[in-house]
């Protein structure tokens, strides 16, 4: 009976410990209620086991509370199972549901595009999806307790590697990316974001990665990249690849103190053959120069060729001394000089080397080429085609490559002025028309005159630029002068490339109906020399332009080598005579004859002639005799800004009206 009792008051004892226990344990969670209840339900069955206890030793002795007492009991504890039970299927059902998501999300991972990986904080994979498995051909097995690869000092910086850490481990997200290369020797890329696991009290537990494939993407960049580094004609580095090698070199240079040299080549008379025999056969020389070149470069790893654009071509070489750099000048020289035969054709090119070193002369790669190309037009300009550049060279030759690039801010910012120069009509002696003549009012240098910046435009490709400038700005002002009762003519000069742009003659229709100008009151100046490396579709192109019923002279006559012949397929309506024949005619019979002949020819074939540059009063007075039509010159008037031209074309004008005494009004006022 003793022990009975002592078994029964120990599994009172315990019941109490148990509900103790499961309380501590219970996490103080709404779900947790369940248990909570449970454990109660527990304790209250502890209690009816005392209360019994108490009964059977007669401590309660009133049998009325003790059956009420233990029913109330049996009654609450069942109760408290139900409920407990219903919470226990609730929260069993909510169970059932996060396993279906996270099945889900296992699902979504397992089979994403992406590979993905999970690992521990110290860098221990515990799940990869069959994606990452597929990227390095590999098992689960085989990966899972490894380090992912992207993590290891072998695929990674160290310094990248601290730098991932850094972020991830204070809760960040890196994203970068990363190459590997697989056991073939292969390399693929990859775009990495490691993003950390973290539980509900916010501590980190693991870090995810993905990783997307993007070899192709990369490879493609890859191609762009080194695109825009090589020139596509020749395949050979480009002027920014060749700018960023060459700086590399110099900082390599200035720590094992050696020196550079940058050999600049420039192709004589490469534009005649393009602009005579069409850019097909200049890329194919081209071409060719080019693979003669790299064949000398490739002699010596010192070597480093590009072409600089056109027929240029940028050489350095380190670690070298002048002879040395002399010597590999002549080698280029001679190989670019090797008879050529393209096309049925024998070509004997000749070429114009200027070379700079490093440090003697700059220190800079930018510096460097701007001194190998001084010393390339000193070349041009003397009779050696090597020539290494000193300081004293040409200061002028530096401006010319500062004019350069500005061509089209000059443009823009109205930098260009044009100047008008009258026209004299021998006949009346009225002022039939005026030349339209560039200045550029240069912010540094002040007024440049055009012999200045033309050829430099037209070599550099800007020319284009600046006759759309010249072309729309010529006739806004012709055309305000019509509006003042000034009904003159206007001529313009155009460059031989002008010519063959096929936008000129659209440009030409445009500013003539923006300016209601009628198309006989303009004349487009095009030098002999020009005229006559032209091609048939530039002889159409110019048809074009006479059709629009605009006037073509040929500028500069006599400078050239034009034949009559030549002359008559060409829808010329107007010859002007060279000045430097004009100015000298009268010390010099020839010019005189050649003057006198030039008159006459260009009556015979139909076309009216203007002669430039008359000095004086005697050339006028002479050229009227010979009868040639229109004057032009400094005895006239020297070209002027529009404000003094109107200025001084009133006075000529009001004077003309006036009786005349001598064969030209006294307008000699500018
Ligand atoms: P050009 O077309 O032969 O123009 C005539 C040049 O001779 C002008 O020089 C003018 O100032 C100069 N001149 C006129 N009369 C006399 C004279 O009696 N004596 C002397 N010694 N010179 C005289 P400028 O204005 O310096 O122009 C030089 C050249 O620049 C022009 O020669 C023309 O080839 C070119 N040029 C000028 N403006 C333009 C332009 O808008 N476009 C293009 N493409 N070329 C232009
Ligand atoms: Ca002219
Ligand atoms: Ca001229």
């Amino acid at each position: 009976m003793v022990n009975i009792t002592l078994i029964q008051w120990l599994t009172v004892v315990i019941q109490v410990a148990a509900v103790i226990l499961a309380l501590r344990l219970i996490p103080l969670t709404k779900k947790a209620m369940a248990w909570s209840l449970l454990s109660l339900a527990f304790l209250l069955m502890a209690s009816r086991r005392t209360l019994d206890l108490l009964f059977s030793q007669s401590l309660i002795d009133d049998p009325l509370i003790h059956t009420l007492s233990t029913q109330m009991v049996a009654f609450t504890i069942s109760l408290l199972l139900l409920i407990g039970i219903v919470l226990i299927k609730r929260i069993f059902i909510q169970q059932q549901r996060d396993a279906d998501q996270l099945k889900k999300l296992s699902l979504v991972t397992e089979q994403s595009h992406s590979a993905s990986v999970i690992f521990t904080p110290d860098a221990m994979i515990e799940y990869v999806n069959p994606k990452y498995c597929e990227l390095y051909n590999a098992s689960p097995q085989q990966l899972i307790g490894n380090t992912p690869a992207f993590l290891t000092a072998e695929h990674t910086p160290d310094s990248t590697l601290k730098k991932i850490w850094n972020k991830i481990r204070i809760g960040g997200i890196w994203k970068g990316e990363f190459c590997d290369t697989n056991t073939a020797g292969k390399q693929s890329w990859s775009r990495i974001v490691i993003s950390p696991i973290t539980n509900e009290k916010e501590q980190i537990v693991n870090y995810i990665a993905t990783l997307e494939d993007i070899t192709i993407e990369k490879q493609q960049r890859i191609t762009i990249k080194e695109l825009s580094l090589h020139d596509a004609l020749t395949q050979l580095p480009n002027k920014i690849y060749f700018n960023q090698s060459l700086q590399l070199a110099i900082k390599d240079a200035e720590c094992r103190k050696q020196t550079i040299a940058v050999l600049l080549l420039d192709i004589n008379n490469f534009k005649e053959i393009n602009n005579t025999l069409g850019h097909l056969t200049g890329d194919v020389i081209l071409r060719e120069i080019s693979s003669r070149l790299n064949y000398i470069a490739s002699q010596n790893s010192n070597h480093s060729l590009a072409r600089m654009g056109g027929d240029e071509f940028l050489l350095y070489t380190t670690n070298t001394t002048a002879e040395q750099t002399l010597d590999l000048a002549n080698q280029m020289k001679l190989a670019v000089q090797q008879p050529l035969h393209v096309e049925n054709r024998n070509f004997d090119l000749s070429v114009n080397i200027g070379f700079a070193c490093f440090p003697e002369h700059a220190s800079s790669a930018d510096e460097l080429i701007k001194c190998a190309d001084v010393a390339m037009y000193a070349a041009k300009a003397s009779s050696h085609s090597i020539v290494q550049y000193q300081p004293d060279l040409d200061d002028g030759k530096l401006k010319r490559l500062e004019l350069s690039s500005h061509f089209r801010q000059a443009a823009e910012e109205n930098e260009f002025i044009l100047y008008f120069q009258p026209q004299m009509n021998f006949k009346d002696k009225k002022i039939l028309g005026s030349e339209a003549l560039i200045r550029w009012l240069h912010p540094e240098y002040g007024m440049i005159p055009p012999d200045e910046f033309i050829q430099l435009a037209e070599q550099s490709g800007h020319i284009y630029m600046i006759t759309e400038w010249v072309i729309s700005n010529a006739m806004a002002q012709l055309s305000q002068w019509h509006k003042a009762q000034h009904y003159i003519n206007l001529s313009v000069n155009v460059s031989a490339t002008d010519i063959q742009n096929p936008e000129l003659v659209s440009l030409l229709e445009t500013e003539l109906i923006r300016n209601k100008l009628e198309p006989a009151f303009i004349t487009l100046e095009i030098t002999e020399n020009s005229l006559m490396l032209y091609n048939k579709q530039t002889i159409s192109a110019l048809i074009r332009i006479a059709e629009l019923g605009i006037n073509i002279s040929i500028d500069d006559f006599g400078t050239g080598y034009s034949s009559l012949q030549y002359l008559t397929k060409m829808p010329v309506s107007h010859i002007k005579i060279d000045k430097s024949f004009v100015m000298k005619m009268l010390q010099n019979d020839q010019d005189a004859i050649i003057v006198r002949s030039t008159i006459d020819m260009a009556h015979n074939l139909g076309l009216t002639i203007t002669a430039e540059g008359i000095e004086d009063e005697d050339t006028l007075q002479i050229l009227e005799v010979l009868r040639c039509d229109h004057a032009q010159g400094y005895h006239l008037a020297r070209p002027m800004n529009n404000q003094d031209f109107i200025g001084w074309l009133e006075h000529y004008n009001s004077q003309l009206e006036a009786p005349i005494t001598a064969s030209l009004p006294n307008t000699q006022r500018v």
